[in-house]
């Protein structure tokens, strides 16, 4: 057989503080032929972060400029700094054939699915909203006041759950990786994602009547 998938888009959501950057991170690491969207932002640069890899820091001016040059598929505002993805990125991964993970929030997810309606949405869940207040807690960057701005984003969020296409409890990295693995392997085999399918199973068809012919 020579089934051929068209790559698609995958967005990753969740409320701060769900896992949603360790569980994509992961599935980048263990996927050769899945890769990141690297969104601009208008965010400083935590120490940790680098140019290129993590986002592409850009001012005001710059992240105007990409707006008026139609160069972003889809932006927000998040936490009071603008976000957006760049749409080169996103084509360059598809031409390349490979499956490309946005991590966004809710307000671009909706944007991607109307640009791409291949998309595939995926909302993480935190098991409790006492480990997720916990999980805000123990990251250091975000102490105080954006604790708080991003604990009331998270009950504003949740409901948003119900217009994704699958929703994973993060509960355990682990098992919330596997289940994200298991839902692109399921979607790369819909019948609607290959490419020219009738063909392929016509082909198919031709090959087993030649072995019928030549037995009569
Ligand atoms: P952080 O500042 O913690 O890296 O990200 C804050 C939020 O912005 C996260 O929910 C993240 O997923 C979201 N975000 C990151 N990049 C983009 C983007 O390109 N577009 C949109 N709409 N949200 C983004």
């Amino acid at each position: 057989m020579s089934l051929r998938a068209t790559p698609f888009p995958v967005v990753i959501a969740a409320p701060s503080g769900a896992g949603k950057t360790s569980i994509a991170r992961a599935l980048v690491e263990r996927n050769p032929d899945v890769v990141f969207s690297i969104s601009a932002t208008t965010r400083p640069a935590r120490a940790y972060e680098v140019h290129g890899r993590d986002y592409y820091f850009v001012d005001d001016r710059e992240f105007d400029r990409m707006i008026e040059a139609g160069e972003l598929v889809e932006w927000a505002v998040v936490h009071g700094h603008r976000y957006g993805t760049p749409a080169a990125g996103i084509a360059a991964a598809l031409e390349r054939g490979e499956t490309v993970v946005l991590d966004i929030d809710v307000q671009g997810a909706r944007q991607i699915r109307r640009a791409f309606p291949d998309a595939v949405l995926v909302f993480i869940l935190p098991p409790s909203g006492a480990e997720l207040g916990r999980r805000l807690a123990g990251r250091g960057s975000e102490a105080g006041p954006e604790r708080i701005r991003r604990l009331e984003n998270a009950r504003r969020e949740l409901p948003a759950a119900a217009e994704f296409d699958y929703i994973i409890e993060n509960d355990d990295l682990e098992r919330a990786v596997c289940a994200l693995e298991s839902i692109l392997v399921a979607e790369r085999h819909r019948w609607r994602r290959y490419v020219d399918p009738e063909a392929e199973v016509e082909r198919l068809r031709r090959e087993v009547d030649e072995i019928l012919t030549r037995r009569e």
